[in-house]
């Protein structure tokens, strides 16, 4: 394969740059092993950008991370930032690198691997093997719409206003990453709104109708977004892909984060629209943050990184053999038993954030062989 794949890594703060460091040591196994190369650069984002530059994404990284194939972030922020100006916040950083990049699609699977079905607030039947991917669209809706704002009234109450506004073709947009996504994996497509009340809801299902006869072999299903929430709790396998908006997303994707139970095993993606070579801007990171608590201990623990950047060889790069390469190791890995602090169990062994690295650059070894 060509050399040509040019990644920014952004290992930010707190245990950023000691998850990143595994997903390094990955990527010189794929170079050694797989004669899979990538031009790796790296910057600085959050509060270690704050500390060298004064602002958390300065431009010429943000240059940078419009010009590359992929971008992989760490995490951002921690106590030392608590108290800095908000728009100079290490998380303002973050915000304007999805902004810029108008990444308006984020990819939020929720995965339980046999291994740690245990792990799950819920049973273990109900999630063990689960394997669901939800779609939020993340640059409209509520949380950006127009007019907003708390007006103080003359009588002393106040009145508070957001607006939920959607456009067809930003329905349009994200829902046909929907219908694609499934077509990678089960091929069936959960569109989620609630039509029976909200009128952004029924031009949510609308559009979602009209895209679907472009996809005949995706069953699509419309539901209700009270009923998923009731639904992920009481069957979660039924679902395959669920695709909705920035506010249902938001609620419905940390509610299935909680049936894997462990917020270090999660990765995440977002990604832009399409340029005329099918190429997308994307940005890969754990859902976790930069866990002050444990940063600079060699505890962190490094899976949901690598499971990121797992995504990325996927979705950026088309490179699904490798990507499953990467899963597999991860899930062997867990099945020896092997844990970092977070996922421990009794009888287990209690990893490092290193040695969990070391022992998958192991195990892809074996698996390459
Ligand atoms: P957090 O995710 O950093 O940590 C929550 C708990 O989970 C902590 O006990 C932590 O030790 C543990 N944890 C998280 N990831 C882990 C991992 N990979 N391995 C082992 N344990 C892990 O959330 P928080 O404590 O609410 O936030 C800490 C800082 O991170 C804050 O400054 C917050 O703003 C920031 N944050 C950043 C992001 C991001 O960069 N995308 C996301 C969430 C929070």
């Amino acid at each position: 394969m060509s050399a040509n794949k040019k990644l920014l890594f952004l290992p930010g703060d707190g245990i950023g740059p000691e998850v990143m460091g595994q997903v390094r040591r990955v990527i010189d196994w794929m170079d050694n092993r797989r004669h899979v190369s990538f031009d790796v650069a790296e910057d600085l984002v959050g509060g270690a950008a704050i500390d060298a530059t004064g602002t958390s994404l300065d431009d010429a990284t943000l240059d940078k991370a419009m010009n590359v194939d992929a971008v992989l972030l760490g995490a951002v922020g921690g106590p030392k930032w608590d108290n800095v100006a908000r728009d100079i916040r290490p998380e303002a950083g973050l915000l304007k690198l999805r902004k810029e990049m108008d990444l308006f699609a984020n990819l939020r699977p929720a995965t339980v691997l046999p291994a740690l079905a245990e792990a799950s607030s819920l049973k273990e039947e109900l999630v063990s093997g689960l394997d669901i991917l939800i779609l939020r669209e993340l640059t409209s809706g509520v949380y950006f719409g127009e007019p907003r704002g708390i007006t103080e009234n003359a009588d002393g109450s106040a009145e508070a206003l957001d607006s939920q506004r959607y456009t067809s073709a930003e329905i349009e947009r994200i829902v046909r990453v929907g219908f694609e996504m499934a077509g990678k994996r089960g091929k069936r497509l959960h569109s989620v709104e609630k039509a029976n009340v909200m009128e952004t809801g029924v031009l949510w299902r609308r559009i979602a109708t009209e895209v679907g006869k472009d996809y005949p072999d995706i069953e699509l299903q419309h539901m209700y977004a009270d009923n998923c929430a009731m639904q992920l709790v009481r069957a979660p396998k039924q679902f395959d892909v669920i695709v909705t908006d920035n506010l249902f997303g938001d609620v419905l994707s940390d509610c299935a984060a909680m049936l894997t139970g462990s917020l270090g095993m999660l990765p995440s993606a977002s990604l832009g629209g399409a340029d005329e070579s099918g190429r997308r801007k994307a940005l890969y990171e754990p859902v976790h943050g930069s866990a002050p608590d444990i940063a600079g201990e060699d505890k962190a623990n490094p899976l949901a990184t690598l499971q990121s950047f797992a995504m990325m060889l996927r979705y950026s790069f088309d490179d699904i053999e490798n990507a499953e390469l990467i899963e597999q190791a991860v899930k062997n890995v867990l099945d020896q038993g092997l844990r970092t602090g977070d996922i421990m169990q009794d009888g287990k062994t209690l990893v490092s954030c290193t040695r969990m690295g070391e022992a998958v650059c192991a195990e892809l070894d074996k698996l390459a062989a």
